[in-house]
């Protein structure tokens, strides 16, 4: 079973750290677009390609009407099947009432996933968000009102002023409410966002206060049990993201939208971040990034991030057992250091791994190809 990824390339206001393609919301681009998305999802009608998840990302989904995202999800349903699929939608505490939440609900929506961010609005105000913390209570409270049973919320580590005390609160904030999965992000000061600049990388969590910051936010969701089990997301038993996994477990998923990203046929291909084009073109444009993917690299490099780590039979299986006996060497040396975790079929990282796992991951890629 693939995902389908639905990237919704609209905001209510540019946010001055995010570099995720989005434009300005109009209704009349709106109608056009949620016809080009069902227009390139009917092109999969005779493929037989059956999905088992929804992602709406962006951008803001929840600045879509319920109507447009039944269109969707009517479409995505009749050409991908969509038999007990997990449904999620982002959404801006903000732009939701109880109305249009019903609405998603009917739509067939499942899961919510609220960029919430923080709980302290000094914090949000820093982070140019359009919500404070009791819209984003009410938000979420209003979701499991009309029925959403998976909630998920997204929170942002290390802005203006953040300290383990400041994380705490927010941690607890968020757990006190109706959610089931937490996303913990660092901020990153992306180039060319507004943020790109040293008046604002000073006032932010340099890179050591940053690790403090998620060992912390990190050891609070778990007191609170949301278990890790990706390097930024936390979950109740049974309430893991299914489409995120898909990544990660290197399955396919196809993307519809400006900027979305597909992986099918053994190939990684991208549509364009031009959302007048992605209207006016009969067929979404495609940009290939990738023509052939090296399945055990990738295998390394997204399995890393699970806590679950590798298997080294797998391993095995995709290169030679002389290459996992490679890995597990260097990986031995890691753990020496406290930064991965070696089992008797498996190889892991550890929090303080995850804080350097670019580095460990390359190396560990390094040594199954030496
Ligand atoms: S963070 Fe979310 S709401 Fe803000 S600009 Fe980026 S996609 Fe839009």
């Amino acid at each position: 079973m693939i995902g389908i990824y639905v990237h919704v390339p609209f905001c209510l206001r540019k946010c001055p750290y995010c570099s995720f393609y989005s434009v300005p919301f109009s209704a009349e681009n709106s109608d056009a677009y949620v016809e080009a998305v069902c227009r390139n999802m009917e092109r999969y009608r005779d493929v037989g390609a059956e999905a088992d998840t929804l992602y709406f990302g962006g951008g803001t989904p929840s600045v879509l009407a319920a109507e447009q995202i039944w269109r969707i999800v009517k479409t995505c349903r009749e050409v991908f099947g969509l038999k007990n699929a997990e449904i999620t939608l982002e959404a801006n505490p903000c732009t939701v009432d109880e109305e249009k939440l019903i609405g998603y609900r009917q739509a067939g929506v499942n899961r919510l996933s609220f960029g919430i961010q923080s709980a302290d609005d000094e914090k949000l105000r820093f982070l140019g968000r359009l919500h404070d913390r009791d819209t984003a209570v009410k938000a979420v409270e209003l979701a499991a009102k009309v029925g959403f049973t998976n909630i998920s919320g997204d929170l942002m580590l290390g802005s203006v002023g953040e300290d383990s005390e400041s994380i705490k609160r927010s941690v607890d904030a968020l757990c006190a409410l109706p959610l089931n999965h937490i996303s913990a992000y660092m901020l990153k000061i992306e180039e060319g966002t507004a943020f790109d600049c040293d008046e604002v990388r000073n006032k932010v969590a340099d890179d050591d206060k940053m690790c403090d910051l998620y060992l912390t936010a990190a050891e609070e969701l778990e007191a609170h049990g949301f278990m890790q089990y990706e390097i930024s997301n936390f979950a109740k038993e049974g309430f893991q993201s299914r489409h995120n996994n898909k990544y990660w477990e290197c399955e396919e998923y196809l993307g519809f939208g400006p900027s979305a990203h597909s992986f099918y046929g053994g190939k990684r291909y991208c549509c364009p971040s031009d959302v007048k084009r992605f209207i006016e073109s009969e067929i979404q444009p495609e940009i290939i990034t990738e023509e052939s993917v090296d399945s055990g690299e990738e295998y390394i490099l997204l399995g890393l991030r699970l806590s679950k780590g590798i298997s080294l039979d797998r391993v095995t299986q995709l290169y030679s057992p002389e290459a996992a006996e490679s890995l597990l060497k260097r990986a031995k040396l890691f753990e020496s250091h406290g930064l991965a975790e070696v089992g008797e079929d498996r190889v892991k990282l550890t929090r303080k791994g995850y804080l350097v796992s670019n580095g460990i991951i390359a190396e560990l890629i390094d040594a199954v190809n030496s």
